[in-house]
């Protein structure tokens, strides 16, 4: 079942007539995000204490990359306070003159949340403090102190190792199908590193979980997307994993994923990227917004909304 918020595109901003405060999300394709419910129900919840937020109100779009760059003229002239851009703009937006990076961005090489300035737009990225947030919420896991296996070297692995390094996790090796990304995504990352140990492997799904062995205590995080289908090969076999362990999978779509799978079989802590959703939002909304977040109400709303599916 899709969600009943209405899904709007670039002509619908010619007739545009929405008298409050708007924000968005743009993807293509966007019928997937339940970010308007969640980001709904938390303006709801603000509105009961604070009357401002009785007029803000979250919509989605569907918008062709080509289209992206006039499509943020016009949010911008129309007076939209704060975007998030999902698949594929959050990358393409990085390279655009109408958004100005902040250099923690700027170190991701990607923007998730834009904030209206008085030329153009701010661009964050919100999905390390979601990532982040998220392990706290579910497993308990600090980035700060921790030895991490991170899976995959796209865009979300990419946002995901620069949070670790800057939390100063204890060690960080980055497990990657194809040899050649992997190398790329070491190179960007070799200076934010320092002194902390930074490895890569191509992972052997018959064989150990790494070479070296990782330390008991670690953190396993899927940033790839083997998994939303659920033919999908494992990303790597936890079997041989030392205990304690931690497993967190940044797919939230099917809600087990093979990966979770295993780890509740072999009994190891396990969480998806739900969380990670929900802490990226509250982030987004907090930078929009000046405010403070209910963090509950838009767990709540995701939580419904993945249900309703
Ligand atoms: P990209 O397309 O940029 O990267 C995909 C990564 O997955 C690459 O490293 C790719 O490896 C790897 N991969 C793809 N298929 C397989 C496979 N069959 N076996 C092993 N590895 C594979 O995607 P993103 O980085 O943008 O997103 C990755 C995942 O993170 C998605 O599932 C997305 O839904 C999720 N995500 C969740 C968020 C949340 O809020 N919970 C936020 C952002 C992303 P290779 O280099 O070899 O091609």
């Amino acid at each position: 079942m899709t969600s009943p918020e209405p899904i709007y595109t670039l002509a619908d901003l010619d007739t545009w007539s929405f008298p409050g405060t708007a924000l968005a999300v743009l993807g293509h394709p966007i019928k997937h995000s339940i970010s308007p419910q969640m980001q709904n129900a938390a303006l709801a919840q603000m509105a009961l204490s604070d009357p401002r937020f009785a007029s803000w109100k979250y919509f989605r779009f569907d918008i062709a990359p080509e289209d992206l760059p006039a499509a943020l003229k016009k949010f911008h002239a129309l007076g939209f306070k704060g975007l998030n851009l999902t698949v594929p703009h959050k990358i393409i937006a990085f390279g655009l003159p109408e958004v100005a990076v902040t250099p923690a961005a700027a170190l991701i090489g990607a923007v998730n949340t834009l904030l209206r300035t008085e030329h153009g737009w701010a661009g964050h990225n919100t999905d390390g403090y979601g990532l982040a947030n998220g392990l706290k919420e579910n497993l308990h896991h600090d980035l700060h102190g921790a030895d991490i296996i991170l899976l995959g070297a796209g865009g979300a692995a990419r946002g995901a190792a620069v949070e670790c390094l800057q939390r100063g996790c204890a060690s960080l090796q980055i497990a990657n199908r194809s040899r050649a990304n992997l190398d790329t995504l070491l190179a960007q990352l070799a200076p934010l590193a320092g002194k902390i140990p930074l490895h890569g492997f191509t992972p052997n799904v018959a064989g150990s979980v790494s070479d070296p062995v990782p330390p008991s205590g670690t953190l396993v995080i899927n940033a790839t997307s083997a998994g939303l289908k659920p033919t999908d090969p494992l990303p790597i076999d936890l079997s041989s994993l030392p205990r304690p362990a931690g497993v967190y999978d940044m797919i939230y779509n099917p809600p087990e994923t093979p990966l979770l799978a295993q780890a509740r079989s072999l009994g190891i802590p396990s969480a998806n990227g739900l969380s990670m959703l929900v802490h990226q939002g509250v982030r987004a909304l907090e930078i929009w917004s000046g405010a403070s977040v209910p963090v509950d109400a838009m767990r709540d709303a995701v939580v419904k909304a993945m249900a309703a599916r």
